[in-house]
C-alpha cells in the first residue's frame, strides 16, 4: 500500500500565508485619523518595550497607563511628535479634545 500524505490533484493544498511582517505587529500599523478638523498620526503600543518605570498619563481620564498595555499613542500630524499623548484605547476612541 503507497504511503502518502500528499492530496492528489492539489486538492487541499494550501495557500502560503501571507508573510508576517514582525517589525510591524511588534510596532503596530501607524495611520492617519481626522478628530474635529485635526489630523493625527496614530499608532498602537504594546507599551513592551518601555523603560522599567515608564509610564503615562492618559490626557482623556488623567489615569496611569501602566507598562505592558497595549494602548494608542497619538501625536498631531502638523505640530510633530512634540505632541504626542500615550491613551487607553478606549479613550483614544471617545476622546474628542486637543493636544497641548
Ligand atoms: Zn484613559
Amino acid at each position: 500500500m503507497p504511503r502518502s500524505n500528499r492530496p492528489k490533484n492539489g486538492k487541499g493544498r494550501r495557500e502560503e500565508p501571507a508573510e508576517l511582517n514582525l517589525d510591524v505587529a511588534l510596532r503596530g500599523v501607524k495611520h492617519t485619523l481626522v478628530k474635529r478638523g485635526v489630523e493625527y498620526t496614530v499608532q498602537t503600543s504594546s507599551g513592551a518595550n518601555a523603560e522599567d518605570d515608564k509610564q503615562w498619563i492618559c490626557p482623556h481620564c488623567n489615569m496611569v497607563i501602566v507598562k505592558g498595555v497595549v494602548h494608542i499613542v497619538a501625536f498631531d500630524t502638523h505640530r510633530g511628535v512634540a505632541t504626542r499623548r500615550h491613551f487607553h484605547n478606549a479613550c483614544w476612541a471617545s476622546w474628542q479634545g486637543s493636544l497641548l
